[in-house]
């Protein structure tokens, strides 16, 4: 059922992209190359060889961009720091001052109009020097992305007041080190995703303590990481198997690190308990799931001031005996995936639309993690057409999934804070290339020019942002109401009260 309403005075409305995706530029003015520089430049790697080399070229074009986000009347926008634009060698000895005053044109030009950065500092694109020395399976990685943040801190931090550490890592330690689909393209599913999430964790962790440490008092911001999550629903909601196979998955894939975050410096239960069984199983000296010391566990719980997640679809979730063999993170959660083939399509075979998996997603986030202000970072559907400017069926993802969100925060009481959708503008979409088209605005990739129209969705959020949600249409105003504040409501008893009374006393 369709839910009319509206969200806080304070609610946040914005859009999300990341550098990558967008910037282009990718060696112009000292740049120093990333991993996905080099990923891309090697043909066969994404869907039509694209690269996002010159993407939107956003890194030539704030003006464009801040005059989109205007016309949206978008209250921030997210966007992320490019690391090895910043350090080209990834270390603060090699600072590039191009680089640094991009960010500085793009933050200024928000702040001049009432849009609030929210800015990313890690969306995946690690600098090359840093991956030549063992990138995120490497501990000094922890040290070195502490101070590019540091840097950024200080460097930006007197006019942003929202950071994000790292973008999705649960996302990085599977596709980068599990499956390997995405660079460095490591296969290691047994064991590297559960070191690189370790370290993912800590580095985190100290980022976070810097900036309470040295930061905090005089910027006065928050900061948090977001983590990629699907509702999981189970198959059979009758089978108890079914319900905690939903669980696990949740846990595997989200608690990961929200339960360390959120709860008690340590991963989930589950977690240690099937990985350490199953290590067992499989003849190996100790889990494969590493092990936090006590000081650690308390150096990493707490190390979010809000509950940020991105989130695109649901997947229904079945208990399922796996083979012990290969290892894999994947065969540890113990389930089976599938979706209902009544629900739409999208350009991603994951992404099917199921609006109603966000509020119970959001009910699930607030049980778990005692009622935490939630953010969602990114929320769209990308499609498969190139002349997609009357994107309907966007326009539908984005009606049903901002009524759940409604829906959470009116009827269920979710803490929510702010809605972001993904994305600004059509980008470049890791190895899928340019075919799915997320955007909000179309980008014409063959012009130099790269020129950006707004499709009906963007037409369309931006009457939801002028709205603050949903409210009930005008038309049907005269059908519905309430009576004045100072309104008497009350019960009449008739010829009992007295009655009573006398038997009482
Ligand atoms: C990522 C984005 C990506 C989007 C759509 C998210 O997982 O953070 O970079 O473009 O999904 O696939």
């Amino acid at each position: 059922m369709y839910f009319y309403g509206t969200f806080p005075e304070d609610f946040t409305w914005g859009v999300s992209s990341s550098a990558y995706q967008i910037e282009g530029g990718w060696d112009a003015d000292g740049k120093g190359p990333s991993i996905w520089d080099n990923f891309t430049h090697v043909p066969g790697n994404v869907n039509n060889n694209g690269t996002g080399d010159i993407a939107c070229d956003s890194y030539n074009r704030v003006e464009e961009d801040i005059y989109m986000l205007r016309a949206l009347g978008a209250k921030n926008y997210r966007f992320s720091l490019s690391w090895p634009r910043i350090f080209p060698t990834g270390r603060n000895n090699s600072i590039n001052s191009h680089g640094v005053a991009y960010y500085n044109r793009l933050i200024d030009g928000l702040i001049a109009n009432n849009i609030t950065p929210i800015v990313t500092l890690y969306h995946w694109d690690l600098p090359q020097a840093l991956q030549d020395i063992g990138g995120w399976e490497s501990n000094e990685l922890i040290d070195l992305f502490n101070s590019f943040a540091d840097f950024c801190f200080q460097t930006f931090g007197d006019r942003v007041k929202f950071w994000i550490t790292i973008n999705e890592p649960n996302i990085i330690a599977w596709m980068g080190y599990g499956n390997g689909l995405f660079p460095p393209n490591v296969k290691e599913p047994g064991s590297a995703p559960y070191r690189v999430a370790h370290i993912l964790l800590k580095a985190h962790a100290r980022v976070y303590h810097t900036y309470d440490d040295k930061y905090r008092t005089s910027q006065g911001g928050v900061i948090a990481l977001c983590p990629f999550i699907s509702w999981a629903e189970p198959k059979t909601l009758s089978d108890p198997r079914d319900i905690e196979a939903a669980d696990s998955y949740l846990q595997f894939l989200v608690g990961w690190f929200t339960h360390p975050i959120f709860k008690n410096g340590d991963y989930p239960e589950v977690m240690k308990w099937k990985v350490g069984n199953r290590s067992e199983l499989q003849n190996l000296p100790s889990s494969r799931l590493p092990v936090f010391t006590a000081e650690e566990r308390e150096y990493i719980r707490g190390t979010a001031d809000v509950f940020c997640f991105n989130t695109y679809s649901t997947k229904i979730v079945k208990y399922s005996t796996t083979p012990l063999t290969p290892f894999s993170y994947e065969y540890d959660q113990e389930v089976s995936l599938t979706f209902d083939s009544s629900w739409p399509s999208s350009a991603l075979p994951a992404h099917r639309p199921v609006a109603w998996g966000l509020r119970r997603l959001l009910n699930w986030i607030k049980e778990e993690y005692r009622n935490p202000p939630i953010y969602i970072s990114e929320n769209g559907v990308g499609e498969k057409a190139k002349s997609d400017v009357d994107d309907n069926a966007r326009i539908f993802y984005y009606k049903t999934y901002i009524d759940e969100a409604l829906k959470a925060y009116k009827v269920d009481g979710v803490n929510l804070k702010g809605y972001n959708a993904w994305s600004l503008m059509d980008n470049f979409e890791w190895v899928d290339g340019y075919d799915p088209r997320f955007g909000l605005h179309q980008i014409d990739f063959d012009n130099p020019n790269r020129p950006r129209t707004p499709k009906r969705s963007a037409v369309y959020y931006a009457e939801i942002i002028r709205n603050n949600g949903i409210p009930l249409p005008k038309e049907d105003e005269f059908l519905y109401g309430e009576f004045p504040e100072n309104f008497l409501w009350s019960a009449h008893l008739g010829q009992i009260f007295p009655h009573s009374l006398k038997n009482r006393q």
